[in-house]
């Protein structure tokens, strides 16, 4: 098979060379010279054949002409004869001899004439040396008696045979002369057709090269589209770097081998900032410039980078040895110590990494591809909530916490489904009367004795998609608690609900929602559904449909989590929302920062010029809800409030707070 392969991809050379222009003209320049060399040959077997016929007629007439030279010795003797008056014995026996050889000579002389056409002249020729024989034979029958007369008879007779011989020759010389002419002409003729043929058989071959020469450049150009999409199916066409499937392959080969390696994740910080804020020309020259250092860094450890889609990069080196795997993610981090210069400007980018061995993961579980990637992408997990910019080894400490999240990812599906969910509520207040006028609820996960925190599983539940079916819980549960209340206690209180990303990719949210209305007989506007915008969202029609859809229900909007450096002003400006929820971050330094103070008054402003109603989160302290109170802000949410309860308790607080209120007439 290889064998055959090797030959195949020779004689694909051999074409290749072919058809390139130097060689189209070398082969035509090589079918000229044969054609030539064809010609050539042609004309001079023609030639030959010409020269070979002229022998022939040269022999045809030889017979004749010896004949004369025959007749002229029998005559020398007799004359000699004559001349001596007498004829010897010697003279006679050579005159005999001489007649023999004449008679001898007509019998050929005869077969010549024979084969061809017999001719006038030829048969009066023969008849005359006939007739010489005849009269030499008398004469020497009679002994030379009558020796004169013999002589006389002789020296006649061979004027008669010698003349009729030069007519008959002179005939066969103009036949000859006939039939070479015509015969020259059929060569003539006959080199003409083959001269011809040779012509149309060059242009036959001639067109042949030029169609090869097209099917051959056809199939390079096949050969390249070919390769292009053999490129895209395993390259990113970007970054030049292997792609996820080429990347998931040589790992799995690498398992396979049972070879020892590490696979690093890399994840840009700050990708999304740069790409919004100087657009998509300077993240793709980030994204190129990123790719290449880690592609170089990586082939000093034996290894390759892949680009595993956006801003995710992985690694994978040849070895296990954490001292230089620590030395590798140190050089990574350094490539954006500086920033990197695109058009005049500066971008400032970090790079978080996780790092997961074969040996490590493979301790105490079966490795395979798919786990090893959840560990490495756990370590970079890791990584990031510790901050950026940094790299984590998967350990024995991140085992533990692995194997956590594992476990929860296999127990959260039931604990939905048995009701293992709580909602817990946390007020909202207004700044101006200090008064609950509602709630957010917040899940929790009874799970065994403890009570576990939304931080601790949402993001896997976001991962897994259940987190869909967690805010369907929430929304039914929370909405239909507080319609009950209200309408058991004569409030008015209204609701929060988180809602994922997720559920912005598909128009049953908006089913959902009506439904856990209907059910509920809430008030519309007494809802609230709490969005953060996230990648996923982001220039997302079908999201803003979706919240259109939402509203026309006669429902609530508010943008969470405003000032975490995930939404963005294109996004508040962009999004049709109610209120806007100002993230605990940028509250925090209010009491010991300018600059805090600073930005908060101005998210305040922007909010009120684009009509929203904000929700300051996460106030601790009396300080801090005065200083956003004096800034304009109309609600809080917070510790110094109240922290979540169970939802009986929190409207129990707040019913109770309300009627006192109404009772000292405040
Ligand atoms: P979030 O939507 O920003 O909710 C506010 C979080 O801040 C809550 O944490 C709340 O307990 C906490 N918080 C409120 N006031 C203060 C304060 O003064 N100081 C401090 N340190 N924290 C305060 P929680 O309940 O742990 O929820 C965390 C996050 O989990 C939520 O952040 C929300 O993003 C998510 N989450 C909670 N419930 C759900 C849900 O039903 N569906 C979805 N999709 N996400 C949920
Ligand atoms: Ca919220
Ligand atoms: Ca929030």
């Amino acid at each position: 098979m290889a064998g055959h392969g090797y030959k195949t991809r020779r004689f694909d050379r051999v074409l290749d060379a072919f058809a390139s222009r130097t060689g189209t003209s070398v082969v035509l320049a090589v079918l000229l010279l044969a054609c030539v060399c064809i010609g050539l040959y042609v004309n001079s077997v023609v030639v030959q054949l010409e020269e070979k016929h002229a022998v022939f007629r040269d022999r045809d007439g030889r017979n004749g002409y010896v004949a004369i030279s025959d007749i002229q010795r029998i005559l020398l003797i007799a004359q000699t004869a004559e001349r001596r008056g007498v004829m010897s014995e010697d003279l006679a026996r050579d005159f005999a001899k001489a007649t023999d050889v004449l008679y001898v000579r007509i019998e050929a002389f005869r077969k010549t004439i024979d084969d061809r056409t017999r001719t006038m002249y030829g048969t009066a020729a023969i008849s005359a040396l006939e007739n010489f024989v005849s009269i030499a034979d008398a004469a020497y029958a009679n002994q030379f008696s009558n020796f004169k007369d013999s002589h006389d008879a002789l020296l006649m007779a061979a004027t008669d045979a010698r003349r009729l011989l030069v007519q008959f020759l002179d005939e066969m010389k103009r036949e000859a002369d006939k039939l070479l002419e015509t015969q020259s002409a059929a060569v003539t003729e006959q080199k003409i057709i083959l001269l011809g043929n040779l012509a149309v058989l060059t242009v036959i071959i001639l067109g042949a090269v030029l169609l090869l020469r097209r099917e051959v450049l056809a199939r390079r150009a096949r050969e390249t589209a070919e390769k292009r999409v053999q490129f895209l199916a395993f390259f990113d066409p970007l970054t030049q770097l292997p792609n996820r499937s080429q990347f998931q392959d040589r790992v799995q080969e690498l398992l396979d081998e049972k070879r020892v390696f590490s696979l690093l994740y890399v994840d840009l910080d700050g990708f999304k900032l740069i790409n919004d804020t100087y657009g998509h020309d300077a993240g793709d020259h980030v994204l190129c410039h990123i790719g290449n250092r880690i592609a170089v860094h990586a082939a000093d450890y034996d290894g390759f980078a892949a680009r595993l889609g956006g801003d995710e990069f992985a690694i994978i080196a040849l070895t296990d040895n954490q001292v230089k795997l620590a030395s590798l993610c140190q050089k990574l981090l350094q490539e954006t110590e500086n920033p990197i210069l695109f058009e005049g400007e500066n971008l400032d980018l970090g790079l978080s990494i996780g790092v997961a061995t074969t040996s490590q993961v493979g301790a105490n579980a079966r490795l395979c591809l798919d786990l090893l990637s959840r560990v490495a992408d756990f370590a970079l997990y890791a990584s990031k909530s510790a901050g950026r910019g940094r790299y984590t080894f998967y350990n024995q400490e991140l085992e533990a916490k692995f194997q956590e999240r594992r476990s929860m990812l296999e127990e959260l599906p039931t604990a939905i489904e048995n009701d293992h969910l709580e909602v817990h509520m946390q007020p909202k207040v207004s700044l101006s009367t200090e008064k609950t006028y509602g709630f957010e609820a917040l899940v929790r996960w009874r799970r065994n004795t403890q009570l576990v925190p939304p931080n601790s599983f949402i993001q896997i539940a976001e991962e897994s998609g259940l987190v869909v079916d967690i805010d369907h819980y929430v929304l039914r549960n929370a909405t239909k608690f507080v319609a009950d209340w209200n309408k058991a206690h004569g409030t008015d209180f209204s609701i929060s609900v988180n809602l994922s990303a997720l559920n912005f990719t598909s128009l049953r949210i908006i089913e959902w929602v009506q439904d856990a209305l209907w059910a509920s007989l809430l008030k519309p506007d007494l809802l609230t559904l709490e969005i953060t915008e996230t990648m996923e969202m982001r220039d997302w029609k079908q999201a803003r449909s979706i919240i259109a859809g939402l509203r026309k229900l006669g429902c609530r909007i508010a943008i969470d989590d405003f000032g975490t450096g995930y939404s963005s002003l294109a996004y508040l400006r962009t999004t049709a929302a109610d209120e806007l929820k100002i993230d605990r971050s940028l509250v925090m330094e209010l009491e010991s920062s300018e600059k805090a103070r600073l930005l908060m008054s101005s998210v305040l402003d922007i909010a009120k010029n684009l009509d929203f109603q904000v929700t300051v989160e996460g106030i601790e302290t009396q300080a801090q809800a005065e200083i956003i109170r004096k800034m304009g802000a109309e609600n809080a949410q917070g510790y110094l409030y109240s922290k979540p309860m169970l939802p009986a308790d929190a409207l129990a607080a707040a019913t109770e707070e309300d009627q006192l209120a109404a009772r000292t007439g405040s």
